[in-house]
């Protein structure tokens, strides 16, 4: 790897030449290495998985993405960080990005930036949660808020 990184005009990445981690725009972080996706599920529930590949597959599905497991859960990123997926006892908390505030009665937390920027949560407990209400906020939250 060359000093300074790598960027991948192709996937409009930057890889961080100390920890190899993609980011969406050269940037300061803690240099941490990710795990790779086998490694972080080898010990973890199916359903969680199960989860993460829904998720995922509609994700990609929209265009470029970087899936990045780390110690707390799954950050999929674009230029920014625009949702992540936590593991909790009961459920996996999905959490996204959106230049609104939604209303929903499955939306249980939400966060206000001092933007327009607001970071939803909602309590996934099977793959069949993501349906398309949640397709559609991944879809806003990928198109809008990510870039
Ligand atoms: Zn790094």
């Amino acid at each position: 790897m060359t000093h300074g990184g790598a960027y991948d005009p192709r996937r409009e990445t930057w890889s961080c030449p100390a920890c190899g981690r993609e980011f969406g725009k050269r940037q300061s972080h803690v240099c941490a290495p990710a795990l790779p996706v086998e490694a972080y599920f080898a010990e973890r529930p199916a359903v969680e998985r199960e989860i993460f590949e829904a998720v995922r597959g509609h994700l990609e599905s929209l265009g470029p993405l970087i899936v990045e497991p780390v110690g707390v859960g799954i950050l999929f990123k674009r230029k920014r960080t625009f949702a992540e997926l936590r593991p909790r006892a009961k459920w996996v908390a999905l959490s996204f990005g959106l230049n609104r505030r939604a209303e929903d009665a499955r939306i249980t937390r939400t966060t206000k930036t001092n933007t327009a920027r607001t970071y939803h949560g909602v309590r996934l407990t099977s793959a069949a949660s993501i349906d398309d209400v949640v397709r559609a906020w991944l879809t806003e939250s990928y198109l809008e808020f990510a870039g």
